[in-house]
Parts: structure tokens; sequence; C-alpha cells
């Protein structure tokens, strides 16, 4: 059978054509940004689907479902985004009512940290396990959570955003609006307005603004990898920091969830052994020795694939949360 999967984000928007399976047959994407607010924005995609099938000879009335992984924040029982920071004009889009009606089949809809650690239990390389936790690991560090077989939702679609634990009191601030969340401290976006605000306030030279090209603005996560693996000191100084607050927030994720893995995503995808090894063995410092014994620390291996899979999972089984 058939499903739908459409992945909404701030720079573009994914739809698929997929099966329970995780087997993508097609699939295409368009910029968001070019689309005026979400009532264009989502004309665009029901054309995009109409065009996909037609080329694929697919009879939409006999599509499976529908699902759709969108910014937060969103309301899941309304089945609505609420508003989105990034995505200005999309306030209140009424996702699964607009595809309801276009496309007569059922549509589930969730916040995209949800929607990828679906992915991750269905189709990843840690695929089934019952206790499973990921984090994007990205410009920002969304995430969500498998607790025995089950996504965590929670009264207002917000349980599990472990980005926004609090690693100290004093940190600096998150644009979540609160201060010393973990994004503020490991989320990439984070990491390179530190890493720029301290070159511009102490003349710094490092490898990371060489791997930059030179351009401050353009330092970002891949640029301190790079300076990492070419033993800049400036770099490694960073990176020490980096993996030791990640050791925090993640042992914060242990003694919550006690998971039998944590799948982080781009930033570890990138780095590999350089934050999988330090962070291991600093682990011990912020969990109990059961809970870092229980778990694995994997790198994520859906890849380029996580839009699509993290759409389609959200129509796969029915052991899911349902409205
Ligand atoms: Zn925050």
């Amino acid at each position: 059978m058939q499903l739908i999967g459409i992945d909404i984000g701030g720079t573009k928007i994914c739809v698929c054509f997929g099966t329970q399976q995780g087997e993508i047959r097609i699939s295409k994407r368009i910029a968001t940004q070019p689309l005026h607010g979400w009532k264009e924005g989502l004309k665009a995609t029901a054309a995009l689907i109409r065009e996909l099938a037609q080329s694929e000879g697919i009879n939409l009335q006999q599509i499976g479902g529908i699902g759709i992984s969108a910014p937060g924040p969103i309301s899941s029982r309304e089945g609505k985004m609420l508003s989105p920071p990034n995505l200005p004009g999309w306030e209140n889009a009424p996702l699964v009512s607009f595809f309801e009606k276009e496309f007569g089949r059922p549509v589930i809809m969730n916040h995209d940290g949800k929607a990828a650690a679906l992915a991750e239990y269905r189709f990843g390389g840690s695929k089934g396990t019952l206790n499973l936790v990921y984090l994007t690991c990205s410009t920002g560090m969304g995430g969500g959570a498998i607790v025995e077989g089950r996504l965590v939702q929670g009264a207002s679609d917000t349980a599990a955003e472990v980005g926004h634990f609090i690693l100290d009191i004093h940190g600096p601030m998150c644009p979540c609006g609160l201060r010393g969340c973990f994004e503020a401290f490991c989320g990439g976006a984070a990491i390179a307005k530190k890493i720029q605000r301290e070159i511009r306030e102490q003349s710094l030279s490092t490898q990371i603004l060489q791997e930059a090209g030179g351009n401050l603005e353009q330092i970002d996560a891949k640029c301190l990898i790079n300076a990492v693996q070419k033993q800049d000191p400036y770099a490694l100084k960073i990176w020490d920091e980096f993996c030791l607050r990640m050791a925090q927030g993640i042992g914060t994720v242990l003694m919550n969830f006690n998971p039998a893995v944590v799948i982080l995503g781009t930033i570890a995808v990138h780095s590999g052994a350089l934050l999988l090894d330090p962070l291991r063995k600093l682990l011990s410092r912020f969990a109990w020795k059961e809970n870092v014994q229980a778990c694995r620390i994997e790198a994520s291996q859906l890849g380029d694939r996580l839009s699509e899979l993290s759409a389609l999972a959200l129509v796969c089984g029915t052991d899911i949360y349902r409205t």
C-alpha cells in the first residue's frame, strides 16, 4: 500500500510516496520561502502530490494515509501548526483538515523531532528498540522519545523536549526564551555564535575561521569539526567544552528515560568517533552506571532520507499515538 509523506521545513517542503517498510518510491522538494504563507504553501504541496501521482500512475483514492512532519509548536489534537518561529505566514496552518478535504484520506501530523524519533524507531539502525531517544544535533536540539514502544506526546505536544532541559541557570539565552538550555550550549547555531563572538572579541587566530574561508559569518559546526580534525588548539578547547555539555545533556536524558539507545543527528553524523568516544567516557559523571551501561550512543544512519522517512513513519503501524 502506498503512503504519502509531507515534511514541512523552514527552507523546503518535501513530498514523497512510499511504503510502510520505508521504501521511498518517489520524492520531490520545493522551496518554502517563495511561497507566501500556508495557503499558497499547502496548495503548491497538493499540486505536487497530484503531479507525482500522475507521473507514477498512482490512484490517490487508494493511498493508505498521509503523514505530515512539521516544525513546532503544533497542536496534534487540532491537527494544526501554531506559531512556527522560522516560518512566518504559517501560523495556525490547518494541515490535517486541508489535506483530508483535498484527498479524502486519513491524515496524521506531528512535530518534526517526534516524527524523526519515530522514523528511527521504524526504519533506523536501531529499529524496534523499545526505549529510544533521538536528538537532531543540528542547528537546534530537537528530539523525541519512544518509551516502551510508544512515542511520548505529552499534554501540549511538548513532552521529551530534551533540548530545552536547563543545564545552567546562568547559561546563555536560548531562542525558546529560557536561559541555559541544552540547545543554548550544544545546538549548532549556539556553538557558531559563541565561536564568532570569541574570535571577534579576542582577535583569535584559529583554523575554524580558515575553514569558513575567512568569513566569520560562515562559521558553522562543520568548520569546527574540520578544525578539530586538524588539531587546532582553540577548536580542541571548544570541542572539549562541547563534549562535556553533550554528556551533561545526554546524562539527563539517560536519567529521565533510561533508554537502550540514544541516536544523534547531524553533528554526530559528521564527527563520528570524535564525539561519540569522549561522550561515552564522560557520561558516567552525569548518570548512574546502570543507565550508562544499558545505553548505546549512536549516530543516525538515515542520512538524507530523514525528511521523507519522518513523514512516512507517522502513518505506519497502529501502535503509535493518534488523536
Ligand atoms: Zn531552550
